[in-house]
């Protein structure tokens, strides 16, 4: 199995010594997800529509892709891929230790079995939320994410403020930015996704669901409690999300 690597930050912030700058949050205001662009994201969305188009104009002209693959690429990610297949993963081992286990010992196999899996999803691997430990993923080089069982990563994941301070000081980040207030008494562990290991997070069963359906398990798992910046809650969860 290939080598985990844990980044457990308990340090605390140094206190500053001029006046504190008033805090930027990228989320405190949209408690879980969609976080917003504009302000807090320095590139405007026209920007970044103009730099895509000009960088498919460019792979277009030298025959790298057609506008027919980019097209199929889009429809599949936006209809067929995203949070729901993790959340069908998480459901089933909700409710099958075996597969439970499979998952945590190797992702990738364990989602081949339902038939989850692609590119950016060769090696996967799940941790599992418990009473004792919150898992929370990042990407500190880029944007790595596992595609097959969470979609396209949403615009916050690979903003430089969220990958810099999650690793920095990830229970202020939880808190401030997501509304998520982690207790001293629980570890947090961040997981540095990269190219060759992509990290998710098995989120905690919600109490008093032991009469629901694998489908309704499913349906309460929410994109960002795999990411691990949102506990799953029952029926306030929101599954999904493409931000
Ligand atoms: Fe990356």
């Amino acid at each position: 199995m290939k080598k985990r690597r844990p980044a457990e930050a308990k340090s605390k912030p140094r206190a500053r010594k001029s006046r504190p700058r008033a805090r930027r949050s990228i989320g405190a205001r949209y408690r879980g997800s969609p976080l917003p662009i504009g302000e807090q994201y320095p590139l405007p969305e026209s920007e970044l529509a103009a730099r895509a188009r000009a960088i498919e104009s460019l792979l277009a002209e030298k025959g790298l892709v057609s506008s027919d693959m980019i097209d199929q690429v889009i429809n599949a990610y936006e209809h067929d891929i995203g949070p729901m297949l993790g959340a069908k993963v998480v459901a089933r081992a909700w409710i099958d230790p075996a597969f439970k286990r499979r998952l945590l010992e190797n992702a990738t196999a364990a989602c081949a079995e339902l038939g989850i899996g692609g590119m950016q999803g060769e090696h996967m691997i799940c941790v599992e939320n418990t009473p004792q430990v919150h898992n929370v993923v990042c990407c500190t080089l880029c944007s790595c994410y596992p595609w097959p069982v969470l979609g396209l990563p949403p615009t916050w994941y690979k903003h430089p403020q969220y990958r810099a301070r999650l690793v920095a000081d990830p229970r202020a980040l939880l808190r401030d930015d997501f509304g998520l207030a982690i207790p001293d008494d629980v570890e947090v562990r961040v997981w540095d996704s990269s190219s060759e290991i992509r990290y998710w997070v098995l989120p905690q069963r919600p109490a008093d669901t032991e009469h629901l359906s694998e489908r309704q398990l499913a349906a309460l798992v929410s994109r960002d409690s795999m990411i691990g910046v949102d506990r799953t809650r029952g029926a306030q969860a929101r599954p999904g999300g493409s931000r």
